[in-house]
């Protein structure tokens, strides 16, 4: 990396894997970026640098971090000995829950932290990661502004109907509403349509997320109008993990007959549901496809089912569609989900490009399709990298 020059560093510190990426200020160039994966099983950190070289680091057996905190403060050292004199101006981080204090990036200190620390319960796989990402930057880049990046923000603001629940008015008050989630990642697409298809980017548009968590955004106009996940990261699409759309009488069920406590069913709703709990296989979509299991194949039937199901319900919800856009891990690399979900969308005016889609284009709909369908990798770290630059010129 260029000595004497200036940057920013982000961190999106995940259950599992952490990733980041350094940015050149003030143009906003990638000079290094990657993830450090399966933290407590196989750790490895994979990176590419600027001219796309790949560094891969993996450990001798038992050698490997296990614990989130040890495995950041592995990644915080292994990029400090890798800046070779680059000043880091401000460090971005991905922080799941905002709450309703914050639709904005802040300049996070204690008393924001001890807010934001609030949230965990909401987002127990994230927030209590991405809190930590804070910690472990402020100890070593002292006197550095840590900026906090909200996956909620995208999607403030809008209308009692959107984001309440028919509960008693009192828990709407008290911050129990739809927040939606993934928003650093619909913010980036948003700014890509508007740039690529700004005719469609004026219009409405759903964005399914489609990763290990999974979510979609209904957009009007390049602004949130709805998204398929409430309150906590749970509700919405089925994920690699997590339960998705779930009867609340479930929950009564469970306590009432199997006895269990919040931790049980936290457990199980969170870590042992999903594509995970239906095919008793895999959280990972790749291993399901792989698979010749009858379970596997339930789980992928019911992933994609519910896909249509709730991208119909968004369309209806924003009262028609121009387009869809496909991002995440298997948005972007699911030939077949994107296939199979498209196929259903025949009644909206939805005609899939075969060839396009198996070459994995960006336009994968044909030119007679009345919706148009995109694939569009996300990149949450550049959102983050010009979140961090403008609050930095604020
Ligand atoms: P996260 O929410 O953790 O950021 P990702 O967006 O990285 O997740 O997505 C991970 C998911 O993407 C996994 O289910 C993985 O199997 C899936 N995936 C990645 N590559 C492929 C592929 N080539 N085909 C199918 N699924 C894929």
């Amino acid at each position: 990396m260029p000595s004497q020059s200036k940057g920013y560093l982000t961190l999106n510190v995940g259950s599992s894997s952490i990733k980041f990426a350094v940015f050149d200020a003030p143009s906003l160039n990638r000079l290094l970026g990657g993830e450090l994966d399966a933290i407590g099983a196989s750790t490895v950190l994979v990176a590419k640098s600027a001219d796309d070289g790949t560094i891969r680091h993996e450990w001798d057996s038992g050698k490997a971090p296990d614990t989130h905190a040890g495995a950041l403060a592995f990644l915080i050292d292994w990029l400090v000995a890798r800046l070779d004199g680059l000043q880091i101006l401000a460090v971005g981080h991905r922080v799941v829950h905002g709450g309703l204090s914050y639709d904005r990036p802040v300049v996070v200190d204690e008393a924001i932290m001890s807010k934001l620390a609030t949230l965990e319960p909401l987002a127990p796989l994230h927030q209590p990661h991405n809190l930590a990402g804070i910690r472990a930057a402020q100890s070593v880049f002292h006197g550095v502004a840590q900026i906090a990046c909200f996956d909620t923000a995208f999607h403030s603001h809008q209308p009692f109907v959107k984001d309440c629940f028919a509960l008693p008015r009192d828990l709407y008050d008290e911050g129990v509403r739809r927040y939606g989630f993934h928003g650093l990642s619909y913010e980036y697409i948003a700014h890509h349509l508007e740039r690529d298809f700004p005719l469609h980017a004026s219009g409405r548009v759903v964005i399914a997320h489609l990763g290990n968590g999974a979510s979609m955004c209904a957009m009007v106009n390049g602004h949130s109008a709805a998204s398929t996940m409430g309150f906590s990261a749970l509700d919405g699409l089925p994920m690699g993990s997590r339960c998705g759309q779930l009867d609340p009488g479930v929950m009564l069920y469970l306590m009432q007959t199997r006895k269990m406590d919040v931790n049980a069913i936290s457990n199980m709703l969170y870590k042992d549901s999903g594509l995970k709990g239906i095919s008793g296989i895999s959280n990972d979509m790749r291993t399901l496809e792989a698979s010749d299991e009858q379970s596997a194949r339930d789980a992928i039937e019911y992933f994609v089912y519910r896909a249509k199901r709730e991208l119909g319900a968004l369309a209806a919800a924003i009262e028609g569609l121009d387009a869809i856009v496909f991002t995440g891990g298997i948005g972007e690399n699911s030939v077949m989900v994107r296939e199979r979900i498209l196929a259903g969308l025949g009644w909206l005016g939805v005609e899939l490009d075969d060839r396009a889609n198996r070459e994995s284009q960006t336009i994968i709909s044909s030119p007679r399709s009345r919706v148009l369908c995109l694939r569009i990798p996300t990149n949450e770290e550049h959102m983050i990298a010009q979140h961090v630059q403008t609050r930095m010129q604020t």
